[in-house]
């Protein structure tokens, strides 16, 4: 939700975005017809990395409102092929797969199966699994422009997830935390369960599990997903599991408040070329191995599918996150670290 009567126009959003550095000067012009109500280029040319709600040092979530303004003036385009991708998404079969009575169930949205491998081994042994369209978390939207369809499905997805009788869920997909955690709140929405994230889950299994846990002693870029913009708090329990791991995380530009999105979103948009997609990928793998890192880690499987090959080109080996846990208990990684055997 954007807070308008936080805002002080500095503009900083709108300068330090990567994808738009625009001069203060324009941007404090742009920002300001924004919340006008204005046309506005922004709408056009952000490509919805909700960055900038990092960025603001008044915590009014630009991001927010921006997003609102491309779905109200329709200027931010995107391929039928991603909507429809999206609107297939929510109907999906859906499934409960029942686990052990009293353990957690793991909400696997519709990205569970993206990544071979990725929820296998004794980390996940008894979980309850939940899966499929019903369960779908929607914010997948705001990547087109549509903030709409999060806020009007919201309430049915925190109906359907209660409905399965779950205690305590963990969210597999960082875009799942993100709804039950931050924009249910926006909404006034009420999570009659305990939400836990995949990172917090991993971390404590480890520290319970030590005698088991060998030290990695691996140097990793970190890919952060655009989701974690809303739950930026978590970061802080991503480097304890590292720690409790062996790993070590590279200091890079393009990591925490500065994380480039791994341009899913601006496959979608209409009006940038494949080449300048491209170029912004390669951005991100580049500094990640200029920085000494020696694996590039994913949280997001969405994340994974278009990054893990290029990280591969440059002699980084692939991680999604859950497997590199399972790499430091021993498992064996059959379907490689990102589900994929280069
Ligand atoms: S959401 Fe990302 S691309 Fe859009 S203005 Fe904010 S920082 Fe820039
Ligand atoms: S949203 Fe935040 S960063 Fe952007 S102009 Fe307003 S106060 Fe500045």
């Amino acid at each position: 939700m954007f807070y308008q009567e936080k805002c002080t126009l500095c503009g900083e959003c709108l300068m330090k975005c990567p994808y738009l550095a625009y001069s203060e000067e324009k941007a404090k012009v742009e920002f300001r017809k924004l919340m006008n109500g204005e046309p506005s280029p922004v709408t056009a040319e952000c490509i919805t990395c909700a960055a900038c709600n990092m960025f603001c040092p008044e915590g009014a979530n630009p991001f927010d409102l921006i997003n609102d303004r491309q779905e109200e003036s329709g200027t931010f385009v995107v391929a039928d092929q991603s909507i429809g991708m999206l609107t297939m998404a929510s109907q999906l079969p859906s499934e409960v797969i029942q686990g052990d009575p009293g353990k957690p169930f793991l909400h696997l949205c519709t990205v569970g199966d993206f990544i071979p491998g990725a929820i296998e081994g004794q980390l996940f042994d008894g979980l309850s699994k939940i899966k499929g369209g019903d369960y779908f978390c929607y914010i997948g939207w705001i990547h087109l422009g549509r903030p709409g369809m999060v806020r009007d499905n919201a309430q049915k997805y925190v109906d359907n997830l209660a409905n399965t009788g779950a205690k305590e869920i963990i969210c597999f997909h960082d875009d799942c935390y993100a709804m039950l955690t931050s924009k249910v709140k926006d909404l006034g929405i009420d999570v009659p369960f305990k939400v836990v994230h995949l990172i917090e889950y991993l971390r404590d299994y480890v520290s319970v599990n030590q005698d088991q846990t060998h030290k990695l002693n691996m140097k990793i870029a970190y890919q952060q997903p655009c989701a974690s913009r809303y739950t930026f708090e978590k970061d802080q329990v991503l480097d304890e599991l590292f720690d409790l791991i062996g790993v070590i995380r590279v200091n890079r530009k393009y990591d925490r408040q500065n994380a480039l999105c791994c341009g899913g979103p601006m496959v979608a948009m209409q009006n940038i070329s494949q080449e300048t997609v491209e170029q912004w990928r390669m951005k991100n793998i580049m500094d990640a191995k200029q920085a000494g890192a020696e694996a590039m880690v994913f949280l997001c499987p969405l994340c994974v599918l278009p990054l893990r090959g290029r990280a591969k080109a440059q002699g980084m080996e692939p991680y999604i996150l859950s497997n590199l846990v399972r790499l430091a208990l021993g498992e064996e990684l059959a379907q490689g670290g990102a589900g994929k055997v280069f």
